[in-house]
């Protein structure tokens, strides 16, 4: 089924991001920025492996190489050494070296020379035309970056939004297009960011704690009422507000 953007109420929307903060706290961005490109790096590091792994392959790669002109000269597989512990290590040191000499192609340099002054339409636009980068990724540069009012979302956002049925879509990407302007302004960082600890914690995705979960109310998930009387105890991971994006 197609979802209508309007059919989206801004008052669940709102009471999610509410409940959310009163469980979690309101998160708050760091005060200094990153750099896009770091930025665009970082997270296409962070594809398919958890925060821990990324943050370690990005360290290792800027430890490696402190300028992106050094990497992007530097034969393929040292690129691929470096971030190994990140896995995929040959797919994501391909297309870092791919991605590093179409910016400079683009950009005379290795600087997205300009992205703050465009707007998010033509930034998720720019940044999606590059090979392997696709609207989370863009949108995390948008929002982590730039500061901009606008919401990624991955695979947990996703399902949790269908869940609770602010949402009815099939795949992350028309999650985004769904929720696009529907976050009240300045709560995009702080839903996102909540959404995903929320699923590290209680809206597990193969055993979700509705038992212990402020939002069973609202609710849409058709098997909750299975999952209540299961074993209710918080998801206990070693650091569960660690997020990849904020270390850059
Ligand atoms: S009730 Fe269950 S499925 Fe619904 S949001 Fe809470 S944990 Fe997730």
């Amino acid at each position: 089924m197609k979802i209508k953007k309007n059919t989206i109420s801004h008052n669940r929307v709102a009471i999610v991001i509410e409940t959310l903060e009163q469980l979690q706290g309101t998160p708050q961005q760091k005060h200094q920025r990153a750099d896009p490109l770091d930025m665009l790096i970082g997270t296409l590091l962070s594809q398919n492996t958890n925060d821990k792994n990324s943050h370690q392959a990005y360290v290792r790669l800027r430890k490696k190489f402190p300028d992106w002109k050094r990497a992007a000269e530097a034969p393929v597989n040292q690129i691929a050494s470096a971030i190994k512990v990140g896995g995929m290590k040959n797919q994501k040191s391909r297309r870092i070296k791919k991605l590093l000499h179409e910016i400079h192609r683009q950009f005379s340099g290795y600087k997205l020379r300009g992205i703050e002054r465009w707007e998010n339409k033509k930034i998720i636009e720019r940044l999606t035309s590059f090979d392997g980068i696709g609207y989370k990724t863009a949108a995390c540069v948008a929002l982590f970056s730039l500061r901009r009012e606008i919401f990624p979302v991955d695979t947990h956002i996703h399902r949790i939004l269908n869940r609770l049925g602010i949402v009815q879509t099939k795949t992350p990407d028309k999650t985004f297009e769904a929720m696009e302007e529907k976050i009240p302004e300045g709560k995009s960082y702080s839903f996102h960011t909540n959404l995903i600890r929320f699923g590290r914690t209680v809206c597990l995705a193969q055993r979700p704690q509705c038992g212990i979960c402020p939002l069973f109310e609202e609710c849409g998930f058709s098997e909750k009422d299975k999952f209540v009387f299961r074993k209710q105890t918080p998801a206990k991971r070693r650091d569960p507000n660690f997020m990849l994006l904020d270390e850059i």
